[in-house]
């Protein structure tokens, strides 16, 4: 059996630091695919740069003059938070955020994490630097997986099985069941894994996530254009494992934007019907 998926929420732009296209390249890429559905979702997170000023972020704030549909394709604004603590806090979350980017005093309180989110219609919640959870028993960050779930603007735990972190695979599952959010499978997380270290613990948590009726979501986690909308590895392991069809969530865009709006994160499925964009 083979997938088709039209939408690519997990993809990074130059503003990354490590990655190298724009965001006007990664729609052509998804154009040139027939994709129907792009996610940008940068990286939010202290590996950027040494000060955590709003000003560093800034990148995040002005999204909404980004078309909703372009080129045909239809483009969420997303980020890519880091878990940082074993309670499952996110980066920024405890970061203050006193002055505006032009260096003016806020009008009112928020985290750096509530000012930067605010705009942007979904996170990804990973854990890039793990050290926090080394000798943390297995109930410790399995809770920290749990609590990310509770965040209100966390739509997907991003590459759970590269991450290196232990966790109640079912327990983290039944949460997201629960409140309808997605675990991600990460086709980058496939392709760099040259020792089979990363496969095994994907399979198992995309067998779980079929045994249990889970949603998934397929993503590049592209660092440049040429990545984004390919997931061949992901494909075939999916394949392997015969994974139901319906619980890909990005399999299209209504799919996508029914699962957003199920999650009770935003309301977006008005972008479903694409027909009423085309000129
Ligand atoms: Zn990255
Ligand atoms: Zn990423």
């Amino acid at each position: 059996m083979s997938y088709r998926i039209a939408c690519d929420v997990h993809t990074h732009t130059v503003f990354t630091r490590h990655a190298y296209s724009t965001v006007g390249e990664n729609i052509a890429a998804c154009r040139a695919l027939d994709m129907e559905l792009l996610g940008s979702a940068d990286h939010f997170s202290s590996m950027l740069f040494p000060d955590q000023h709003l000003r560093n972020f800034q990148y995040f704030l002005n999204q909404s003059c980004w078309p909703r549909v372009w080129d045909g394709v239809v483009l969420l604004r997303g980020a890519e938070a880091d878990i940082v603590t074993l309670d499952g806090g996110l980066f920024g979350q405890d970061i203050d955020c006193p002055e505006t980017i032009v260096g003016r005093a806020c009008s009112s309180d928020g985290s750096l994490f509530d000012r930067v989110t605010d705009g942007l219609d979904y996170v990804i919640a990973s854990v890039h630097n793990g050290d926090f959870t080394k000798g943390a028993p297995i109930a410790r960050s399995t809770n920290m997986y749990v609590q990310a779930l509770e965040n209100p603007k966390v739509f997907i735990l991003g590459h759970t099985g590269r991450s290196g972190v232990p966790f109640d695979i079912d327990e983290v599952l039944t949460v997201a069941k629960e409140k309808g959010k997605l675990i991600e499978i990460n086709e980058h997380s496939l392709e760099i894994d040259t020792r089979g270290w990363f496969h095994s613990v994907c399979s198992r948590i995309a067998q779980r996530c079929a045994e249990m009726g889970v949603g998934i979501v397929v993503s590049s986690d592209a660092h440049i254009a040429p990545s984004v909308g390919r997931f061949p590895h992901a494909q075939s392991m999916l394949e392997g494992i015969g994974f139901p069809e319906e619980l890909i969530m990005n399999r299209d865009r209504r799919s996508l934007l029914e699962a957003l709006d199920a999650a009770g994160i935003c309301d977006l499925t008005d972008l479903a019907d694409l027909a009423e964009y085309k000129a």
